[in-house]
């Protein structure tokens, strides 16, 4: 087994993500970003599934699609060009309780214009919705940095609410390397059970 390594947090996220999706599933990326995590996501749904993605900047999206469209898998996938915190609003009503899957990668998109972060208040406003819609068994995940101006406080933020979570309703799982240098992302996952 030499040369074996622990999952990255990337890794691990995806191994989480992947567990709870087969065909026909639904599933949120609450970050597109350049789009990575939303392709994984669309490859995991299948044909008869649905990728819902939200991205702040048209900069991201724009990528994201490309990335899809590439992949011949952009019909899986529906983008908003609007913030997180508005998913009530803009999600369907019926896929209430039918989200197996919820990704976050949260902080700035890298390439980008690091002034546009993810923030405290609307990221915390987007998870409660992401937890409200799992489907029973359905799984958050949520990448976390704290490196960049205001990270640490939304890091600690996202965490004050995950570990107040009653442990009937769901598992709260923090994973994170403790000997590495500069800040390294971290993993939340949440899990509903019903
Ligand atoms: N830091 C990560 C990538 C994060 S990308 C990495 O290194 O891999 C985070 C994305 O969230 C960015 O594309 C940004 O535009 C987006 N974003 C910021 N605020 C948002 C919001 N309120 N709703 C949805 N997306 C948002």
């Amino acid at each position: 087994m030499s040369g074996w390594r622990i999952p990255s947090v990337l890794q691990q996220a995806k191994i989480l993500l992947s567990e709870r999706l087969s065909a026909g599933s639904i599933a949120v990326d609450a970050t597109v970003g350049n789009g990575y995590d939303t392709l994984f996501l669309a490859e995991c749904v299948g044909e008869t599934g649905h990728v819902y993605g939200f991205d702040i900047q048209k900069q991201a999206l724009t990528s994201a699609e490309a990335r899809l469209s590439e992949a011949g898998l952009l019909s899986r996938v529906t983008f908003f060009h609007t913030g997180h915190e508005r998913w009530v609003e803009l999600l369907p009503p019926d896929l209430r309780r039918q989200i197996q899957a919820v990704t976050f990668n949260l902080g700035y998109l890298p390439g980008g214009d690091k002034a546009v972060v993810t923030r405290p208040e609307t990221t915390l406003q987007a998870l409660q919705a992401a937890f409200d819609w799992l489907a029973p068994g359905g799984i958050i995940t949520a990448v976390l940095y704290s490196g960049h101006p205001g990270g640490k406080q939304e890091a600690e933020r996202v965490l004050a609410w995950a570990g107040g979570l009653d442990q009937k309703q769901a598992q709260v799982l923090w994973y994170q390397f403790l000997n590495q240098k500069n800040q390294p992302p971290t993993l939340l996952a949440v899990s509903r059970h019903s």
